[in-house]
């Protein structure tokens, strides 16, 4: 099978740095084999004309099937919002319920542009399954709360194993797995050090929510003395390649470490000010050379999973805070949405970049809109001035997922059927 998308815009590698040239993208089963020859013949072509193709963006931090709760508790404080709501929502999920969830996930993210996610979720082989299913790639993680060594930790550390040897191998190796221990607050020193090993043995790394909330630092010390990162530290959690999500209530030692270790950082803004968190000092931590990621974490606090909402937002709330309006460029903030983060989940050679060898994982936009117009800076443009329906058509491991805004492997209807039918019974 062959792609071509001729005549194109496309956000391309310029040295160290990006530029949008007019070019043709040649696409051989999973891989980009050529661009700058448009005179190739191809199994498929794309008319490339007032488009734009960029690398398909990643969400580092998700969890798709929490769709289910989207607009269902807000304006409420985090512990509020998480305690008395969302577990106990949660709690009513049947089987099924997840996969559902998760498909709708996975409908908006293609719909906006996302080609990869990596997720933490309750229920086993329902992410997969519908990540196989609908094409899309993703890093995936069951989330792993304990204390010591309980029964129920045990069990989902079990969960987690059995489900990683189901599907080593499967989806064109579209899945990866990561071991997820929920957040400090959720998984005590004891289960933390479990969870490492597990890690270890099984060759992952670690996805991690870390200093969300002050509820968060201030239970963490009253229990162990230190900031949750030093706790993580003292442990041995960063010798592995670690995602932590969030990291809002950092103290200068915290930064010094999570730099030291080279910690892969997710910010993910919407949801911090959504719950009423505040926001993680990324500047700073940008300029400490820490590897920033972007995620948009579940659909419950944001309440979308469209990576250019959160594009906008992470370019725009540092300018603002610090005070500085040459913090976080567009070009950087679009960094942390593809070749950062491919590079935290050690895809950093696969995916990330509209590049020859690299996986063809593409969204194509539709630019000929007014915000497109006159196309000064189209980096800016996408920062600033997309919404995220501009995405037409999305390409993932060589294979077109959406084209023309049609979703080529998922009936959209049916899933939006069963939602309503899930939420009619757990939510009302
Ligand atoms: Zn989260």
């Amino acid at each position: 099978m062959s792609i071509l998308i001729k005549d194109v815009l496309a956000v391309l590698e310029k040295g160290d740095g990006l530029a949008v040239e007019e070019t043709s993208i040649y696409i051989e089963n999973d891989t980009i084999t050529d661009i700058g020859d448009a005179g190739r013949s191809a199994d498929t072509v794309i008319d490339g004309r007032n488009k734009l193709a960029i690398p398909g963006l990643i969400n580092n931090h998700t969890h798709a099937y929490m769709t289910l709760f989207r607009n269902y508790a807000d304006d409420l404080p985090f512990s509020r919002w998480l305690f008395d709501k969302i577990l106990p929502a949660e709690d009513g999920l049947a089987p099924g319920d997840s996969y559902w969830g998760t498909m709708l996930g996975i409908m908006e993210m293609i719909k906006t542009g996302t080609t990869c996610f990596t997720d933490m979720y309750i229920y086993i082989n329902e992410t997969s399954r519908a990540v196989d299913e609908t094409g899309i790639r993703a890093c995936l993680s069951r989330g792993l709360v304990g204390s010591g060594d309980d029964e129920g930790g045990r069990r989902r550390l079990n969960e987690a194993k059995s489900e990683i040897e189901y599907w080593k191998g499967k989806a064109n190796d579209r899945i990866s797995f990561i071991a997820a221990p929920h957040a400090p607050y959720s998984c005590d020193d004891r289960f933390l050090l479990k969870v490492m090993d597990f890690a270890k043995e099984n060759n992952l790394g670690i996805n991690i929510h870390l200093s969300e909330s002050r509820n968060e630092t201030a239970e963490i010390y009253d229990k162990y003395k230190c900031t949750p990162t030093e706790l993580l530290d003292r442990l041995g959690v960063f010798e592995l390649n670690t995602l932590a999500a969030h990291c809002v209530h950092l103290t200068d030692t915290d930064i010094d470490i999570l730099a030291d270790k080279r910690v892969n950082v997710v910010t993910c803004p919407v949801s911090n000010l959504k719950l009423g968190n505040g926001t993680a000092p990324i500047a700073k931590l940008a300029e400490r050379g820490v590897n920033v990621c972007l995620g948009t974490d579940g659909a419950a606090s944001n309440n979308m999973l469209n990576m250019f909402k959160e594009l906008q937002f992470v370019t725009l709330i540092h300018k603002g805070k610090e005070e500085k309006a040459d913090v976080i460029s567009a070009e950087e903030g679009l960094r942390f949405a593809t070749s950062n983060a491919a590079k935290a989940l050690g895809l950093g050679d696969r995916i990330g970049k509209i590049k020859t060898g690299y996986k063809a994982d593409i969204a194509i936009l539709d630019i000929d809109k007014p915000q497109y117009y006159p196309r000064n800076n189209l980096l800016s443009a996408l920062a600033y001035s997309t919404c995220g329906d501009e995405v037409s058509t999305v390409i993932v491991d060589g294979k077109i997922l959406m084209k023309d805004n049609e979703f080529m492997t998922i009936d959209s209807e049916k899933v939006k059927y069963n939602i309503n039918k899930i939420a009619d019974r757990l939510l009302k």
